[in-house]
């Protein structure tokens, strides 16, 4: 296991470089992961609202056909109170006594009543179909924009997915290099600091801090931290310490450009104040 601060007995530049590329790669991945895994609850999702506007299209259409029953329902009571009202007509021409007519006539008034009210009923029913038919036909434009949004809605997910794991075999590819080029003792620890803190590297400006856990280096660690050229850890967190130099003032530009220690430095992690130049 590596002790913090211990240098190990080769120079670190190129491990640095690749650990520094390593772990912007490990955080794409980690990124592309999580968007992936995100899709399936994405597409779940808008399942679900097509299913909602199935399923209001379909109760628009049970409504319609209740009502439709119902109507048929009417018109056969209404019939069977017509053929009611027809035989208590026949039975009224041999009654015998003025009793038995008026009974027969209260039946007839009865049935009449009846059918009026059946027939209030259907029109309500007719009323309330028009209503029922807007409904109907809203639901049905709702379920038909709603299909359309789905289908494409799911094919760029299927896309975001297709290109999210291309990039991700490519990823792949680079990361297997870049670990292939570091040394193990190294990458084992660098495994188990981004395991535990998700990043496993740590810049280091002129603050002398390590900026994964803001804790100050020790002048002796700063120092050797500057050369970048050892496997140097915090005492605190146990990052990976790199050292990122000030940008160089415009005068002195010119003059510093292409010297070895701009070969030798690693890549800055994109942040703007940490380029390298
Ligand atoms: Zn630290």
């Amino acid at each position: 296991m590596l002790e913090s601060s211990q240098v190990l007995p080769r120079r670190m530049t190129s491990d640095l470089q690749n650990l520094i590329e390593l772990q912007q790669i490990d955080s794409q991945i980690a990124t592309l992961r999580a968007e992936i895994a995100a899709l399936p609850k994405h597409v779940a999702a808008i399942e679900t609202r097509l299913a909602g506007s199935k399923a209001k299209v379909e109760v628009a259409l049970a409504a319609g056909k209740a009502d439709d029953a119902a109507r048929r329902k009417h018109e056969s009571d209404i019939q069977d109170q017509q053929q009611r009202i027809s035989k208590y007509r026949d039975q009224s021409l041999n009654v015998k006594t003025n009793d038995e007519y008026r009974a027969l006539m209260h039946e007839i008034q009865f049935a009449e009543a009846s059918i009026a009210k059946l027939e209030d009923k259907i029109l309500e029913l007719m009323v309330a179909a028009d209503t029922r038919q807007e409904t109907l036909k809203k639901a049905e434009a709702e379920l038909k924009a709603d299909a359309a949004e789905n289908g494409r809605e799911k094919e760029e997910a299927r896309q975001r997915r297709a290109a999210d794991e291309k990039e991700l075999a490519e990823l792949a590819s680079r990361r297997n290099d870049l670990r292939a080029a570091v040394n193990e003792d190294v990458l084992r620890h660098y495994d188990r600091v981004l395991q535990l803190r998700r990043t496993a590297l740590a810049a280091v400006y002129e603050n002398q801090m390590c900026s994964g856990c803001s804790v100050v280096l020790r002048p002796q660690v700063f120092q050797d931290v500057m050369t970048n050229e050892q496997f140097l850890t915090c005492d605190t967190c146990k990052r990976i310490l790199y050292y990122v130099p000030p940008p160089p003032k415009p005068e002195e530009e010119k003059n510093t450009k292409k010297t070895a220690v701009s070969e030798a430095a690693p890549r800055s992690e994109g942040s703007s104040s940490a380029s390298i130049s």
